[in-house]
């Protein structure tokens, strides 16, 4: 099977490295930050405002778009983008996540997963092989395996079980995937929570398999910024260098940063998107609350070192007013700036590595970004 990334730069002083993902024949820079369009939208955004943005590979949720608008439905329009018009590449994950945290029910059964629909109460159930089938239904161009998400905080024997459940799943999503690959890749998902030896043991045992890629899941779910970073470092010397790591769920600009100088290519999450519709923006100066009475009387744009067409065009005042009396367009202005401020962010990194200079770009955004 043909690689599909390829090295680029390493930094001298850390694991942060440039790399190019090549999925249906787009190639993309890495590192690189996912967008989250849960049920086949990026909330208020249209997939040209996605195109004009520049991202060409975003995230959907197998959970959600199974449930609604189903698989009859994502069949009859040959799969998510073309049904949603867009034409670059896709990430999808299992559903795993959701199910363990959404669903009203679940039941874990030795091949799968029993589950109730938090829509409708209605029952379901995932099983690896079934959730490669939804995920082929929305012709994503990597999938993932279904894991088990043993919640932060678990004990050494849950942790374990979760480990044995995952590394056994995974090799039937392997097994099943190979049959068909369908020019579609499959990751698995590293787990072991906080815990060092589970982790190097779950990455030993799932690299041992020849996925075209790596997860790493269970991080960023609630525990202490340090342990995060903990557990980033000791797997860091022992992923493989030859295939990307995607580390899901995590997106501030902080744990973005850790994540990079430990090796990681992909990120994923809602929180750039979601704090937008909550008033909050990233800028050139750190974060703003949009809805700030300090605002009221700004003609000034939201950062005015950032190049889009919102801070081009509409004022810090108005926007303001916009997310005081809840008009949409503050939600789609907000997110847009957002999305064109971690696009640039990423693009910024990834010239740091090339030139050499990520350590005082890490320092810089650490410093903006601290919390
Ligand atoms: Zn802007």
């Amino acid at each position: 099977m043909t690689s599909i990334f390829k090295e680029g730069v390493y930094d001298t002083g850390s694991y942060a490295r440039t790399g190019t993902l090549t999925l249906g024949g787009i190639q993309i820079p890495t590192p690189i930050f996912m967008p989250v369009g849960t049920r086949g939208s990026i909330k208020s955004l249209t997939s040209e405002d996605i195109s004009e943005l520049g991202y060409e590979l975003i995230l959907a949720n197998t959970y959600h778009l199974y449930l609604k608008p189903g698989k009859e439905v994502l069949d009859h329009f040959a799969g998510l983008k073309n049904f949603m018009s867009y034409k670059k590449a896709l990430l999808t994950d299992s559903g795993g996540f959701q199910v363990f945290s959404l669903a009203s029910l679940f039941k874990f059964e030795d091949d799968g997963v029993r589950f109730q629909s938090h829509i409708d109460g209605s029952y379901h159930k995932f099983t690896p092989a079934s959730v490669i089938d939804v995920q082929r239904s929305i012709g994503s161009d990597i999938m993932m395996v279904l894991d088990d998400c043993a919640p932060y905080g678990s004990d050494t024997k849950r942790l374990e079980l979760a480990l044995e459940r995952t590394h056994r799943w995974a090799k039937e999503s392997y097994q099943y995937w190979m049959e068909n690959p369908n020019g579609q890749n499959v990751f698995p998902i590293v787990h072991g929570g906080v815990n060092e030896s589970l982790r190097l043991r779950s990455l030993e045992t799932l690299q041992n398999i020849a996925f075209p890629g790596i997860a790493i899941g269970g991080l960023s779910v609630g525990e202490p910024r340090p342990e995060y970073i903990r557990i980033l470092e000791c797997m860091a010397p022992y992923l493989d260098k030859q295939r990307p790591h995607y580390l899901m769920g995590v997106g501030t600009v902080v744990d973005i940063l850790e994540g990079v100088k430990n090796g990681i290519d992909m990120f994923d999450c809602v929180l750039p998107t979601r704090n937008a519709r909550n008033g909050q923006v990233f800028t050139s100066r750190g974060k703003i609350n949009l809805r700030n009475e300090s605002h009221r009387l700004s003609d000034a744009p939201i950062d005015p070192e950032c190049g889009c067409k919102v801070c081009k065009t509409y004022s810090l005042g108005y926007i303001r007013h916009l997310h005081k009396v809840k008009e949409l367009t503050a939600f789609s202005l907000s997110t847009y700036h957002n999305l064109f401020f971690m696009q640039s962010f990423m693009e910024k990194m990834r010239k740091s590595i090339e030139i050499g200079n990520f350590r005082d770009f890490y320092a810089h955004w650490k410093n903006l970004f601290g919390s």
